[in-house]
C-alpha cells in the first residue's frame, strides 16, 4: 500500500502503477479508485446516497485523475456508479417504516393491548374464551409450497368447534386508506439516455377507500332485499374528497356504510355473529346524534331550530315510588325542546336545585362546575341544574355511536390498540392494492379510480388476505407470549403456516434461537 500513503502525501498517483493495467481494465477493478471512491461514498449520508445524484460529482471532483493515456475517462452515467456500488457492497434497501414508533410500547397501550388480545385469543388463566375459538382458521401445510398447489387451494378454511349454542364468529376488519393518481412506483430500470420522462410533482387527485371485508370472501358485494325492494350494496366505498366532489368523509357517513353492510354481512354469512374490528380513533367512539346531553338544554323552554334541529333521544326514568316512567324532551309537536328545569320538575329533582338562585349560587350552572367538570364519582349531585341532571342514570351513562348499531343487531366490536397497524391485515391489502397501482400508474386519475374498483371488486386473492390474517394473528399470539420489537418480527417471519406459535414453542428456546439467527447473519455478512 505504498502507493495510498505517496497518494496521501503527495495527492497524485503513483506513476509506476500507470500503463500497468490491461487497457481493457475497468476503472473500478483499480484499488486505489475502489479507495478513492469508498471514502468519497462513505462521507455521504445514506439517504443522498443515490447513484443518479453522484455519478455527476464524482466525474468533476475525482474521477478525472484518474485519466491517463490509456484509459481516457468519460463523464459516467448513473447505471455505472450503481454497479460500482454494488461491486463495493452497497446495496439497495428499502427502509422500512419502523412501528415500534411513538406510544407503540407505551403502558397504557401496551395494558389495552393485553386486554385486546386475550379478548381475541382468549386466555384460560383469565377464564376468557376468545373470539378466534369461534372462527374458522385458514392453515397452510407446509407441505402445500413443495407440492405446488395453486394458491387459490391454499390456507384452506378449519372450521372452529363451537360449543351449545354457540354462534361462528367473522372477523371483519375495517380501515380507509387514500390512493392518489400520480402515486408511480419509485424504483424504475431505465437506461441513461431514456432518463428524460418527466413525473408531476404533486401527488394530483386522490380517492379515498372506506372497507370493510372478512377473510373468508374479501370485500363483499351482492343484492340485498328491502321492503321487497332490491339493491346492490358493496362492502367498500370510493370517496373522492376535496371541493366539488363527494366532500370529507366523517364518522356519520362510516356509521351509515356499516348500517348499511350489516344485512350483506349477514346474509352471506348465515347464522354467524360479526365481530366488527376498527381503528382506535377517537372519531370512532363518537356518541351517538341524538345522545342525552345537558349541553343540548338551556334552563327554560327553547324552540327547536329546523336548520341544524337538535336531537334527544326518548328516555325512561324511576320515580320515587319505583315507577318506569316514560320521558320525551319535546314538546308542542316537537317545535319546543323542554328546559332542565321542566326536565327535573317531571323527574321530581327540582326542589333539590330550585333554592340555588335565591341563596346566590348559579342555578343553571354552579361556578365550580362551570370551571372544573366534577366527575362522576364526585358525591356532590345538587350544586346546581346542570349537574342534577347530568348525574342521572340515562345522562351519566356514555354512548357509542358506532357500538350501539353494531351491537344492537347482535353482532360485536372491538378497536384494535392504538399505533399496532400491523394487527389489522387491511394495512396488508391496501399496500397489496397500492404495489398494484403504483406499478399500473398512468398519472391519471380515471385510470387510478377504475384499477382500485377492479382491485376491490376480485383482485385480490383470497389465498393473500388469508395469509396477511394469520400473520396478523401471530402478531397478537406473539404479544400475548410478552414478545416484542425484532424477536417479534423474527417469530412471526419463522412460523409462516399458521396463526398461533405452536404449542411447542417456548419463549426462552426462542430467544436462544434469535440470538443464534443474529450471529449466523453475523458472519455471513463478514464473509
Ligand atoms: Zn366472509
Ligand atoms: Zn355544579
Amino acid at each position: 500500500m505504498k502507493w495510498k500513503k505517496h497518494y496521501m502525501l503527495t495527492g497524485e498517483l503513483v506513476s509506476s502503477k500507470r500503463g500497468k493495467h490491461v487497457k481493457t481494465k475497468s476503472l473500478i477493478l483499480r484499488e486505489d479508485f475502489q479507495i478513492e471512491l469508498l471514502g468519497y461514498l462513505r462521507s455521504i449520508p445514506d439517504v443522498q446516497r443515490k447513484p443518479s445524484k453522484l455519478a455527476r460529482h464524482i466525474h468533476t471532483s475525482f474521477l478525472f485523475r484518474f485519466a491517463d493515456e490509456n484509459t481516457p475517462v468519460v463523464p459516467v452515467c448513473s447505471k455505472t456508479v450503481k454497479r460500482w456500488m454494488l461491486m463495493l457492497g452497497f446495496e439497495k434497501r428499502i427502509h422500512k417504516k419502523n412501528y415500534y414508533v411513538d406510544g407503540h410500547e407505551r403502558e397504557d397501550v401496551k395494558a389495552y393491548r393485553q386486554e385486546f388480545v386475550d379478548k381475541m385469543l382468549g386466555n384460560d388463566e383469565k377464564g376468557i374464551r376468545g373470539y378466534c375459538s369461534r372462527m374458522v382458521t385458514y392453515a397452510d401445510d407446509p407441505g402445500d409450497k413443495a407440492t405446488n398447489r395453486p394458491p387459490q387451494e391454499r390456507f384452506l378454511p378449519i372450521p372452529p368447534e363451537l360449543n351449545g349454542g354457540e354462534k361462528r364468529i367473522v372477523f371483519v376488519v375495517h380501515d380507509e386508506s387514500i390512493f392518489y393518481s400520480n402515486d408511480a412506483t419509485k424504483i424504475i430500470w431505465t437506461r441513461c439516455e431514456d432518463l428524460n420522462s418527466l413525473r408531476p410533482k404533486s401527488n394530483g387527485k386522490s380517492l379515498m377507500v372506506s372497507g370493510l371485508m372478512c377473510s373468508c370472501h374479501g370485500f363483499l358485494c351482492g343484492e340485498i332485499s328491502t321492503n321487497g325492494v332490491s339493491r346492490t350494496v358493496k362492502s367498500y366505498k370510493i370517496i373522492k374528497p376535496g371541493k366539488n366532489k363527494d366532500g370529507y368523509w366523517k364518522n356519520k357517513d362510516l356509521v351509515a356504510q356499516v348500517e348499511d353492510c350489516i344485512p350483506l354481512f349477514e346474509a352471506i354469512h348465515p347464522n354467524c355473529e360479526m365481530l366488527f374490528a376498527f381503528d382506535n380513533s377517537q372519531n370512532h367512539h363518537a356518541a351517538p346524534p341524538d345522545a342525552l346531553k345537558v349541553s343540548k338544554f338551556t334552563l327554560n323552554d327553547k324552540k327547536q331550530t329546523i336548520k341544524d334541529p337538535i336531537l334527544l333521544r326518548d328516555t325512561q326514568f324511576i320515580d320515587s315510588e319505583g315507577n318506569i316512567v316514560q320521558q320525551t324532551f319535546y314538546k308542542n309537536d316537537g317545535t319546543v325542546i323542554k328546559g332542565i328545569k321542566e326536565v327535573l320538575e317531571e323527574r321530581g329533582l327540582w326542589d333539590q336545585v330550585a333554592n340555588l338562585g335565591k341563596r346566590g349560587g348559579k342555578l343553571m350552572t354552579c361556578e365550580h362546575c362551570s370551571n372544573t367538570k366534577r366527575t362522576m364519582d364526585d358525591p356532590i349531585t345538587n350544586c346546581c341544574a346542570t349537574r342534577m341532571l347530568a348525574v342521572q342514570p340515562d345522562f351519566a351513562e356514555t354512548t357509542e355511536w358506532m357500538e350501539e348499531v353494531i351491537v344492537s343487531k347482535g353482532h360485536h366490536i372491538i378497536f384494535f390498540p392504538k399505533f399496532h397497524c400491523e394487527l389489522n391485515y387491511i394495512e396488508m391489502v391496501w399496500a397489496y392494492m397500492k404495489s398494484d397501482t403504483r406499478e399500473n400508474c398512468t398519472f391519471d386519475f380515471d385510470n387510478l379510480c377504475a384499477r382500485v374498483e377492479n382491485l376491490l371488486e376480485n383482485g385480490i386473492p383470497l389465498s393473500t388476505i388469508r395469509k396477511f390474517e394469520e400473520r396478523c394473528f401471530r402478531f397478537m399470539h406473539g404479544y400475548q407470549l410478552n414478545l416484542a420489537g425484532p424477536l417479534l418480527d423474527y417469530a412471526v417471519k419463522k412460523y409462516t403456516s399458521h396463526r398461533m406459535f405452536p404449542s411447542s414453542f417456548v419463549v426462552e428456546e426462542f430467544e436462544q434461537l434469535y440470538q443464534d439467527h443474529l450471529k449466523s447473519k453475523k458472519t455471513v455478512g463478514k464473509n
